[in-house]
């Protein structure tokens, strides 16, 4: 029987080198991205998310040097593979959308052309065929033809992340990574663009790895959530869990995260926002990274650090309120 993760990732290492030293941004991370499924990567800014999800598929230039680790596609490394194997699997089986389309786009070029020379790059048929799947490429993502003749400056932000989107998927690859693809946007954009690509996700298999700092999104979007803190997976688990026993089980800082964002529903209640920062990584506090800010803490916890433990089926936090007697 097959494996249901499509992408497997086991103690995950990635430093930046700077005058001062190593600052170790990810930090043993393993996890997991089963078929078909939507995996929320969230926490604040700078705690590591998105240099992880470029990690996955080594897009990270220098400073950042991935030290340790494997991340598996289908059981095949891709931090053991050449540079000509990996242009084999960028786009081809995995492919990724960062945040700003416009970075993404080159502002001479029309959308046409750039979407001719992704896929000549990757040897799929001649210019006509090419211009013909770009064509089909912009049916896709709902953007009528004209987008095609447009250079980017003259489309809107919604229409260019639709088109990064549209190029991500040009290849039918199995995994996309998603790197804040709609913070830049408002929420009926975002919302829009959301629901397109679960429809896309839905015709056509891919597994989406989404990564943001807005929880509640990710509680409406994902399947399941692994939530950063300071470099580190704190906790892992179905959306569902998260929704119903963030109050009860779990780590302090995931609840902290989602008491932080206002509710819509319900009765009304004052927003509690997360005293303090994340630490520096340069020197992160000893035991759990997130005792100097914790509501929660206990000797034992600048001390030792919590490793992730079971809290319920494919539910993991690394925090000792969980494996400390009370
Ligand atoms: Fe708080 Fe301690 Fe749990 Fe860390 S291990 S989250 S400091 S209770």
């Amino acid at each position: 029987m097959s494996s249901p993760n499509v992408l497997e990732v086991e103690h995950l290492c990635v430093d930046y080198v700077s005058a001062q030293g190593l600052v170790h941004v990810v930090d043993d991370v393993s996890m997991q991205l089963r078929r078909g499924e939507v995996h929320g990567l969230v926490g604040e800014s700078g705690c590591g998310k998105s240099t992880l999800a470029r990690s996955l598929l080594r897009v990270l230039g220098p400073p950042a040097v991935i030290s340790r680790g494997s991340v598996k596609l289908e059981g095949d490394d891709l931090m053991a593979m050449s540079a000509s194997q990996l242009d084999q699997v960028r786009w081809v089986r995995m492919a990724i959308v960062f945040q700003g389309a416009i970075d993404a786009l080159n502002p001479v070029l029309k959308i046409e052309e750039q979407l001719i020379d992704a896929l000549a790059a990757h040897g799929l048929g001649d210019r006509a065929q090419a211009h013909d799947k770009a064509a089909k490429l912009v049916d896709r993502v709902s953007l009528p033809r004209r987008v095609l003749t447009s250079y980017p400056h003259e489309l809107s932000g919604g229409m260019r992340q639709r088109v990064v989107i549209a190029m991500a998927l040009a290849l039918g690859p199995q995994v996309l990574l998603m790197d804040e693809p709609t913070t830049a946007l408002d929420v009926v954009v975002q919302a829009e663009i959301l629901d397109e690509l679960d429809r896309l996700r839905r015709d056509m298999g891919f597994s989406v790895l989404l990564v943001s700092h807005d929880l509640p999104l990710m509680l409406e979007r994902c399947d399941r959530i692994s939530v950063m803190y300071a470099g580190r997976i704190v906790e892992s688990g179905p959306v569902a869990d998260f929704r119903e026993k963030a109050h009860a089980l779990g780590h302090p800082y995931a609840k902290h995260l989602l008491d932080s964002f206002p509710k819509l529903d319900g009765p009304r209640t004052i927003g509690r926002g997360l005293p303090g920062s994340p630490p520096s990584l340069f020197s992160p506090p000893p035991g759990c990274r997130f005792h100097p800010r914790c509501p929660s803490v206990m000797p034992i916890c600048s001390k030792e650090q919590p490793v992730l433990t079971p809290l319920g089926v494919d539910h993991l936090a690394a925090c000792h309120l969980n494996t400390t007697p009370q």
